[in-house]
C-alpha cells in the first residue's frame, strides 16, 4: 500500500539514545552510561504503598486527572519551591513522557513555531514534528546556558507559539541562573508565547533551583512539566504531572483523557506516600549523584576532556571537537575498541555534535572502569 504510514511518522526515527542502547546489546561486557536510569532501588515506603493500594483494591480508573490528594501533595511540595499551584491546575501522566505529548498535541497546529534547544533531549523535536509543526532550533553558549540575545531575536523573527526550556538540562546538566532568568521574564511578558518547561530534574539539582513558573504574571502562559521516573528512581512506574492554567489544563485534558484514561492508580498512591515521606530519601539520592558527578568531572578533566561543570540531573556532556571525528564515529569505535557505550551528541539536535553524552547515575566502581576504558581509548586516538 502507498501511503501506509502518516508522513509526519515517517519524518521522525527512533531516538539515538535507544540506537546507541540497542547496539550494546551486541557485545558481551559491554558497560552501557546510555541511558538515564538511576541505580538505587525504589524507596521502600513507596514499594509498600504501592503493594498495600493493590491489597485494598485501588486498582480501578481513578479520576482523569489524577487522585486529588497525590494532586494536593504536588502542589504542597512544590509551593516550597515558590511555586504555587491548586489541584485543579495539575494533571498525572504516565511519565513526563506524556506530560510533554499531550501538552503540545493541545497547542499546536500545523506549521507552528516552536523554539527548542539546540542541544535537546530529543523528544521535544519529534514531537513538534509529529505535530506537522515546525521546530525551530535556539542558540547555546559555550557554557550551555541560552544565548538570550539571539532568542529575543528569534522570537521578534519567527514568531513562534511555544518556547521549550529544559532545566537542569539533559543531556548538558546545564542550569538556569537568577540574570538569565529575569531576562527571559521579561521578554516573556512582552511577547505573546508560550512556555513548555520541563523540569523533571529539579530534585537533582546541587545548587540553588530557579523556575520560570514562579514568576505570577506570566504563570498562565507556563506549563510546567515534571515526574517521579528520576525523583523517586522508579522510571519503570510511568509517573509524570503537568500544571497549568484552568484554561490551559481543560484543553490537554481531552487529550490526556483520549490517551490514557488516566495514569497508573497504584503508583499515583505510592507517590503520594513519596511525597509525605521519602523525601530524605530524594536528598541522599541527590548527594550520591553529586560525589559521581565530582569523580567524573575531575577525571575527564585530568585526560584532557573538556568539560562544563554538570549544576544538575546526572548527565556529563565532554567535548570530543579536538578528535576531529563525528560524535558517532567517535562512540562506534569507543564501543568495539574499549567496549563501553556513551551517546553521541549529534542525537541531541544540531549543536550536540562535537560532544558525548556520559550518563553517571551508575555506582563508582562501575564509573571508575568506564573512565579507565575512556582514557585507555582516548590515548589511542
Ligand atoms: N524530560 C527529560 C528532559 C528527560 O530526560 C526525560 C527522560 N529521560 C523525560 C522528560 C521523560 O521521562 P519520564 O517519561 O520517564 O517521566
Amino acid at each position: 500500500m502507498d501511503n501506509m504510514f502518516s508522513s509526519e511518522v515517517e519524518s521522525i526515527e527512533i531516538s539515538g539514545i535507544r540506537k546507541f542502547f540497542n547496539k550494546v546489546s551486541k557485545y558481551e561486557d559491554a558497560l552501557s552510561l546510555t541511558l538515564g536510569q538511576p541505580d538505587f532501588p525504589v524507596p521502600s515506603k513507596i514499594k509498600q504503598s504501592i503493594i498495600q493500594a493493590i491489597n485494598d483494591d485501588k486498582t480501578r480508573y481513578t479520576e482523569n486527572a489524577g487522585i486529588p490528594e497525590l494532586r494536593d501533595e504536588i502542589c504542597k511540595f512544590l509551593s516550597c519551591q515558590n511555586l504555587v499551584y491548586s489541584k485543579d491546575n495539575v494533571i498525572i501522566t504516565v511519565g513526563g513522557s506524556e506530560a510533554l505529548y499531550i501538552s503540545f498535541k493541545a497547542l499546536l497546529n500545523r506549521g507552528d513555531k516552536v523554539l527548542i534547544p539546540s542541544i535537546a533531549y530529543p523528544a521535544y523535536n519529534s514531537i513538534v514534528n509529529l505535530m506537522g509543526a515546525c521546530a525551530i532550533d535556539y542558540k547555546l553558549n559555550e557554557d550551555f546556558s541560552i544565548d538570550i540575545d539571539s532568542l529575543e531575536k528569534l522570537i521578534k523573527d519567527e514568531n513562534p507559539k511555544i518556547l521549550v526550556l529544559s532545566f537542569p538540562s539533559n543531556p548538558t546538566g546545564a542550569v538556569i541562573n537568577k540574570i538569565d532568568l529575569e531576562r527571559l521574564h521579561k521578554i516573556i511578558l512582552e511577547n505573546d508565547i508560550l512556555v513548555i518547561s520541563d523540569e523533571i530534574y529539579s530534585s537533582i539539582c546541587y545548587e540553588d533551583y530557579y523556575s520560570i513558573a514562579s514568576y505570577k504574571d506570566i504563570k498562565d502562559k507556563i506549563i510546567l512539566i515534571s515526574g517521579f521516573s528520576k525523583m523517586f528512581s522508579m522510571t519503570g512506574l510511568r509517573l509524570g504531572y503537568l500544571c497549568a492554567s484552568e484554561k490551559i489544563i481543560k484543553n490537554i485534558i481531552k487529550v490526556h483523557q483520549y490517551n490514557v484514561s488516566c495514569a497508573p492508580s497504584i503508583v499515583q498512591y505510592g507517590v503520594v506516600t513519596g511525597l509525605k515521606y521519602c523525601m530524605d530519601d530524594v536528598d541522599y539520592m541527590r548527594d550520591e549523584f553529586k560525589k559521581r558527578r565530582d569523580l567524573v568531572y575531575e577525571r575527564l578533566n585530568a585526560m584532557g576532556l573538556k568539560t562544563n561543570l554538570p549544576k544538575g540531573a546526572f548527565y556529563i556532556f565532554p567535548s570530543i571537537k579536538k578528535y576531529k571525528i563525528s560524535s558517532e564515529k567517535f562512540c562506534d569505535k569507543l564501543l568495539e575498541q574499549e567496549k563501553l557505550a556513551v551517546v553521541p551528541g549529534s542525537a541531541f539536535g544540531n549543536g550536540g555534535e562535537g560532544y558525548i553524552r556520559i550518563s553517571y547515575c551508575c555506582s563508582e566502581e562501575v564509573l571508575t572502569e568506564a573512565l579507565n576504558r575512556l582514557e585507555r581509548f582516548i590515548k589511542s586516538c
